[in-house]
């Protein structure tokens, strides 16, 4: 159907006075409930047209009644759909549905209408507009809340506006997403060159500290690709879910880089390699000395000396115009720095530094995987855990602005969110557009304003 609607507008103007900011300003100001206003309109105009085809089946061929309508039949046990399509007015219930919109609370009267066939009594206005029988908000609301607690403004929305959720509304549509769906696709690892994981604690409900735990792929180009978060989970059922999501023929040659969380050692091990994040190598070791005793002026020549061997430089650019003697000085560092690692391990177990010598032992076998990679394939992969913790960054900052009372689910929802809509901008964008089912049905333009 086509339809004009006309808008009055009044304003008043004191001539030699006013400027240009205060028109725009109060034109601004006008524009959730210019909005409103229309959108009632627009549903009262389809909820007449609908009730018109309903009842004129005289006028009306049935085509023309194609979608609406639909119903389940009066005191049928089986709950089947109706096939009559004519009713009986049955005028308007008392109590109008308030539906809370991205334009503020709309409060629509509910038609009633009768079929002739059953009798059933029913509403084709929410029936047509898809709206579930007890929905009270529809679904750009839902949006523009979910965007506003990611950008961590969600206060900016609320104050000032029509728009009316507690903490409480938004934990529970953070709670009910089903955000979860872009985090079952398989992902292309022929497009990844590492995938990491890592755990941060998250302040949860009564104080209680939770953790959350990250998984992501880093793609050749250096983007990430989020695999899944986690809220007080144990590994060994991330690694079975993250698993799933690689699509993969065989072993790859792609580092599984992480800190050293326990747990981890052999986290992926049938997928990708292990590599110990090198700029926490040295940092671990400090740490484990420190337990044997040894004060930070004792520790520091040792960590200082692990820091340079494994500091091994690779050449970027194209492997295949690499020759074996452009390859040997770094097979020749790898071999001396193994064997310069083993030794400083027999010096600590000689000097009875035992944290210190079991760390570097389990350290050292998982140190040199990205220069065995790229030996093998010439392909420079990550060998810090850096971007995930740029992630754990972003998340946690936006966490931490509304992070009380928050469950186990809504950590992880909120958490996968943030992902996608930082990391994977365009199938967050699909997804709402999927959720909203915006399909081409409506479309509306301004004829003219004039006066
Ligand atoms: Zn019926």
């Amino acid at each position: 159907m086509e339809q004009p609607i006309y808008i009055t507008l009044d304003y008043e103007l004191a001539t030699g006075d006013v400027n240009l900011n205060e028109i725009v300003y109060r034109l601004k100001e006008l524009s959730d409930s210019l909005m409103l206003k229309i959108l009632e309109q627009i549903l009262k105009s389809y909820d007449d047209l609908i009730a018109e085809r309903l009842t004129r089946t005289d006028i009306y061929a049935s085509k023309q009644r194609k979608g609406l309508g639909r119903h389940l039949r009066s005191d049928d046990p089986n709950r089947r759909f109706c096939r009559g399509r004519k009713v009986r007015k049955r005028g308007y219930r008392r109590q109008p549905r308030k539906i809370s919109t991205v334009f503020g609370d709309l409060v629509l009267r509910i038609r009633e209408v009768e079929c002739l066939t059953c009798g059933a009594r029913y509403c084709p206005l929410l029936r047509a507009l898809k709206i579930g029988a007890y929905a009270h908000k529809e679904m750009n609301f839902e949006h523009e809340v979910i965007e506003a607690v990611i950008d961590t403004n969600y206060r900016r929305l609320i104050d000032g506006r029509s728009i009316d959720i507690s903490l409480g509304g938004i934990h529970n549509l953070v709670v009910g997403s089903d955000i979860d769906r872009l985090y079952q696709d398989s992902v292309e690892v022929k497009k990844m060159s590492a995938v990491m994981a890592d755990g941060t604690g998250v302040k949860q409900q009564k104080g209680r500290k939770g953790e959350l735990r990250v998984a992501i792929g880093i793609t050749h180009t250096g983007n990430v690709e989020p695999l899944g978060c986690f809220t007080n989970t144990h590994w060994s059922q991330i690694e079975q879910i993250v698993k799933e999501r690689i699509k993969q023929a065989k072993g790859l040659d792609i580092p599984f880089v992480y800190d050293g969380e326990p747990g981890l050692d052999d986290f992926l091990a049938d997928v990708a390699q292990s590599q110990r994040c090198t700029w926490h190598g040295p940092r671990g070791l400090y740490h484990a000395l420190w337990e044997d005793g040894l004060k930070k002026k004792d520790s520091q020549p040792q960590t200082d000396k692990l820091k340079q061997l494994i500091g091994i430089e690779l050449a970027e650019g194209d492997f295949q115009i690499l020759k074996d003697e452009d390859k040997q000085p770094v097979k020749d560092r790898y071999e001396a720095s193994k064997k310069q690692i083993a030794e400083m391990i027999k010096l600590f177990k000689d000097k009875g530094y035992d944290h210190g010598a079991a760390y570097l032992q389990n350290l050292s076998e998982r140190l040199f995987t990205h220069v065995e990679i790229w030996l093998k394939t010439g392909v420079i992969a990550p060998k810090t855990i850096s971007l995930l913790e740029r992630v754990f960054r972003e998340i946690g900052r936006r966490l931490k602005k509304i992070a009380w009372g928050w469950s186990d689910k809504a950590v992880t929802n909120l958490s996968k969110m943030i992902m996608i809509k930082q990391y994977s901008r365009e199938k967050w964008e699909q997804y709402w557009k999927a959720k909203l089912g915006i399909k081409g049905y409506f479309s509306i333009q301004i004829t003219s304003v004039t006066s």
